[in-house]
């Protein structure tokens, strides 16, 4: 895109990004995360937009997961291994079930800035801005800690460097090894998914055992012990993201170095607006969420500019409309896709229209409400001759009780035993695999 700039996003109407009140300190931050190091690089971009494609075709699987939003005094090497762990035993049971390679992308190494939907939270009386995320600004209730901290971006930074790092050792320093699959299992989860894993895993074992035997898989088969796992967040704070934007040398096109894959947010895709305008330019597979209030019109105007060569992969379709509304909502915007003869790849985010509160005052999400939307979405895709391409699920390895429902019937009284988030809430690992055999369902049906 040669009239792209990456700073263009500028002259453009902002919504949900901070005001800093302090220029120099924010100038000082852009400047010296400019000069550090992408954390991603272009051809990995590549890779995973050719998986992309190869998802919208029905040839893969997309898997996307992690985080409503990282913390950064929630940052453990254990957090990032188990949730790792959850998304391949997860990957292992879609693959195993549904016969297709699974694309998996974490919400992870990037994810920390929020959109709310209020500016402003006001308690007893005081009136403070919104938490909006650790890359931002911190929960606490005070002025101090509401105001945003261009500083953060340099911690945040940091750590989805240090996440990164772990993830890509995680992923061909021989743990991901598909030998391994019986270890992926997490120490607390004795449940009935997790026996159904080891049964699955057995299984694996003993064909992996009879290819060996029979000559079948060499020692060095590479495809065999290391995965790709690739890296997404909410492209959300462009001042992040225009100090890591690099022009990458090989092709000549632009690259968001923040992370693989970016997406748009339900309230942040105005066709006009910064976002979509800073989307535009960089060649990594974007992402844009699609809530209910989302126009065929609108729709159509976002794919011309997202996706002007209409390449396969390179834009995902994130639907979110809540349990006993995608029938409202998705049709009209399959048809426009397939009317504007739109290469596209389809994904399933079952947790951003299902959020309630519950009777005791937790903000959670019903697991049955979850599964409902992914099986009217795959029916709704079934019924249009469209391609059901993946979902997008935010959860955890971590044991916490912050969704209602699953094997466990997790109770509303259940919410405050483990309830960590810091923002929306995430699966645990039980219900994380409960889901994913049903998809694996769903897939095969
Ligand atoms: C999110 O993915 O955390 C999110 C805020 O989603 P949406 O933009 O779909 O509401
Ligand atoms: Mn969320």
């Amino acid at each position: 895109m040669t009239d792209w700039q990456k700073s263009a996003w500028r002259d453009k109407p902002r919504v949900q990004m901070p005001d800093y009140t302090d220029a120099e300190a924010l100038g000082t931050v852009e400047a010296q995360l400019s000069k550090y190091p992408p954390l991603v690089f272009a051809g990995e971009a590549r890779t995973l937009r050719n998986e992309l494609a190869a998802a919208s075709r029905g040839d893969a699987f997309v898997l996307q997961g992690g985080d409503c939003a990282e913390a950064f005094d929630q940052f453990t090497a254990d957090g990032i291994r188990d949730t790792f762990k959850v998304m391949l035993q997860m990957a292992m049971i879609l693959t195993y079930g549904a016969k297709v390679p699974v694309v998996k992308i974490g919400r992870m190494a990037g994810q920390f800035a929020k959109p709310r939907s209020a500016p402003t939270e006001v308690r007893d009386g005081v009136e403070l801005p919104s938490f909006r995320g650790d890359i931002i600004n911190e929960l606490d209730f005070t002025p101090e800690a509401r105001t945003p901290d261009p500083k953060k971006m340099l911690q945040a930074y940091t750590q989805a460097a240090a996440t990164l790092n772990l993830l890509r050792a995680f992923s061909t320093g021989g743990y991901a090894d598909v030998h391994k699959v019986h270890s992926w299992t997490l120490g607390f989860t004795d449940s009935q998914e997790a026996s159904k894993y080891r049964e699955m895993a057995s299984r694996i074992s003993d064909t992996l055992d009879f290819m060996k035997a029979a000559g079948l898989e060499s020692e060095t088969n590479h495809n065999l012990k290391t995965v790709d796992f690739y890296t997404s967040h909410e492209a959300l704070l462009l001042e992040y993201e225009e100090a890591l934007c690099r022009l990458d040398s090989t092709s000549g096109k632009w690259l968001a170095g923040s992370g693989h894959m970016i997406w748009i947010g339900d309230r942040t895709r105005q066709p006009d607006g910064a976002h979509v305008e800073f989307a535009r330019g960089v060649q990594n597979p974007i992402g844009l969420k699609c809530g209910p209030s989302l126009t065929p019109d609108d729709l159509k105007v976002l794919m011309e500019r997202l996706n002007p060569a209409n390449e396969a992969g390179r834009l995902t379709l994130i639907a979110r409309f809540g349990a006993g509304k995608v029938e409202d909502h998705l049709p009209r915007l399959i048809e426009t896709v397939r009317d504007a003869g739109a290469n596209v790849t389809w994904v399933c985010d079952p947790m951003h229209g299902n959020t309630i509160k519950s009777a005791t005052g937790y903000k959670t999400r019903p697991f049955e409400s979850v599964l409902r939307e992914v099986r009217e979405f795959f029916a709704v895709h079934r019924a249009a001759g469209s391609v059901p391409g993946g979902v997008h699920f935010e959860m955890t390895g971590q044991d916490v009780t912050e969704c209602t429902g699953g094997v466990y019937a997790l109770s509303d009284e259940n919410l405050s035993d483990r309830y960590h988030t810091a923002c929306d809430p995430r699966l645990n690992a039980s219900q994380s695999l409960e889901l994913a055999f049903l998809v694996a369902e769903e897939l095969t049906a």
